[in-house]
């Protein structure tokens, strides 16, 4: 069971644990949610540092919520959206997505209008996908002016980043 693993591997990690220091520093990632993307690893950032919003794909519109409360709580002036390779959101779409929770709930029309206004934000070429979102951050009247937004790409094969864009809001 997941359970007990978790209680040992963490009996383990709380054995010799030193608290963090809290360093939040001024950046926000916002990363897709696949477990070969460990974002503090990747770029450098300490347990304690930054804000790592992740989601299915890293899509900057699911992550806005939790954009507006890094920015406004704790006035943080970067963002960097970073999608990666081989990314399970380009293996399916977002109407087949609805169709499987349409049929796995026959009858239920709650499900179909609450489905029916959610959007997983599939891409099949990722450059496009981190650009759509430097758009979408850009023109976002809730993102606050002045906010550094830079896109990048993950390489699940190679281990690199490679930045695709950035924009000042
Ligand atoms: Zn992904």
């Amino acid at each position: 069971m997941i359970a007990e693993e978790f209680i040992e591997a963490n009996q383990k990690y709380a054995a010799n644990f030193t608290p963090p220091k809290l360093n939040r520093r001024n950046i926000a990632v916002v990363t897709c949610m696949d477990p070969r993307v460990q974002p503090y690893e990747q770029l450098g950032l300490k347990i304690g540092e930054g804000g790592i919003i992740r989601n299915a794909s890293g899509s900057a519109e699911e992550a806005i919520h939790s954009l507006v409360v890094i920015q406004h709580v704790f006035k943080v002036t970067q963002i960097a959206v970073v999608h990666h390779t081989d990314c399970g959101a380009t293996k399916f779409t977002t109407e087949w997505l609805r169709d499987k929770v349409k049929a796995a709930n026959p009858g239920r029309d709650d499900v179909v209008k609450t489905i029916d206004g959610m959007d997983w934000h599939n891409f099949t070429d990722v450059e496009e996908s981190v650009k759509r979102d430097l758009k979408y951050l850009a023109e976002n009247p809730l993102v606050v002016k002045g906010t550094k937004v830079t896109g990048w790409i993950y390489d699940v094969d190679t281990g690199k980043i490679s930045q695709v864009g950035d924009v000042v809001v």
